[in-house]
């Protein structure tokens, strides 16, 4: 008798159990162990939404060739059965891209196609599809949807791929070509950071004026990114030298992108390594990159978004090449989701969030110098 009613439980409980399974979608179980509200009433179409947005800067921004006070950005938000995800393009004017250009792209996104956010791959191939350049567009896509699934799994994308918050570097802080007066304020306004990133290139006058400008105040390590603007490859390795003697730890594109074999030559007697920023943008340029630059500055904006960094990050350690993550100015939604990759990097300059005076999300924080990963699902952000 007894055999009879175990036996009568087991095939109750196996009917459940299949009926669990034809009914439970795998989403939902994680959504609820992750103890995230799910509505009751929700719509399984992947919709995406766009509105542009002006990000203010605190202080007038100079690289080797102009200057601007405002960044044009595009918010994105995607949304399906209940949860939104949060997505940005920025777009600072050499990337080519305009806030029109990125509502254009947006609109021909047709994500009704897809039945699951987790087909991360198929999607954003599809979105890659679309137009052959567009990067920060379908970055402002590629962000809403990690951001969306990751809170869908209820984890953070660093957890998901597996890495360790710990080793995140020190960001550094960014201190553009100016007069010496307003160098030594901004040098004083780096105080909280382990590591100032100064943007140099204009001519040996002005740069020694920044480097000694800035050492007049603080010893802190110093990272230069010289944007494309020594000519010379005899006079940029001079500049290393000298550089070198003034505790600085790289150089980010102290040459034309152009002028690969020239900057192959000087990095071969760099005293210092040599990073690739304007001449690494996708996946593709990596392996052509090897040989010329010691490593390479991954953007979310100039690369797609999170699935291309995390790519170009597997092929440069591949390469034996250093990985630093960088950003453009942006809110901390970009910056948050740059920063689910910098556990993999050497370097980290993701101070874009920092430079604007109207950010419109909370995420990544800076504690120490060091950039802190949380809990918080997906790329981690909320809206202020
Ligand atoms: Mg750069």
């Amino acid at each position: 008798m007894a055999k009879i009613t175990t036996r009568r439980n087991f095939i109750n409980s196996a009917g459940l159990l299949t009926a669990a399974a034809a009914f439970i979608n795998p989403a939902d179980i994680f959504a609820r162990s992750a103890k995230t509200v799910v509505k009751k009433v929700s719509s399984k179409n992947l919709t995406l939404k766009w509105l542009p947005f002006d990000a203010q800067l605190t202080h007038p921004f100079t690289i080797a060739n102009f200057t601007r006070t405002t960044t044009p950005i595009v918010l994105t938000e995607i949304t399906w059965d209940g949860y939104t995800g949060y997505g940005e393009a920025a777009m600072p004017p050499y990337l080519g891209e305009n806030q029109p250009s990125v509502m254009e792209f947006l609109k021909k996104v047709d994500l009704s196609q897809f039945d699951s956010p987790f087909r991360i791959q198929d999607i954003l191939a599809y979105v890659d599809s679309l137009a052959i350049n567009n990067t920060a567009a379908k970055a402002a896509v590629d962000i809403a949807l990690h951001d969306l699934a990751g809170k869908i799994i209820g984890q953070p994308w660093w957890k998901i791929w597996g890495f360790n918050p710990e080793t995140a570097p020190d960001t550094s802080f960014t201190i553009g070509l100016d007069t010496e007066e307003v160098v030594r304020l901004k040098t004083k306004e780096a105080s909280p950071y382990n590591v100032i990133k100064v943007k140099l290139g204009r001519d040996e006058a002005t740069d020694k004026m920044m480097i000694n400008t800035i050492r007049s105040v603080t010893d802190t390590m110093i990272c230069i990114d010289a944007n494309q603007g020594w000519k010379d490859k005899h006079y940029a390795l001079d500049m290393i030298h000298w550089l070198n003697e003034r505790n600085v730890n790289m150089i980010e594109q102290p040459m034309s992108k152009y002028q690969l074999d020239e900057t192959a030559w000087l990095s071969e007697r760099s005293p210092l390594p040599v990073i690739a920023d304007e001449a690494c943008q996708r996946l593709t340029d990596v392996q052509h990159l090897k040989g010329a630059y010691h490593g390479i500055n991954i953007k979310l904006m100039k690369c797609t978004g999170m699935r291309e960094a995390r790519e170009m990050i597997s092929l440069a350690k591949a390469l034996h090449m250093k990985v630093m993550i960088g950003c453009m100015t942006e809110t901390s939604c970009a910056i948050s989701a740059a920063a689910q990759l910098a556990p993999e990097a050497e370097w980290a300059d993701l101070d874009g969030n920092l430079l604007i005076s109207n950010d419109l999300f909370e995420g990544m924080k800076i504690v120490n110098g060091k950039i802190t990963l949380f809990d918080k699902p997906g790329i981690g952000v909320t809206k202020i």
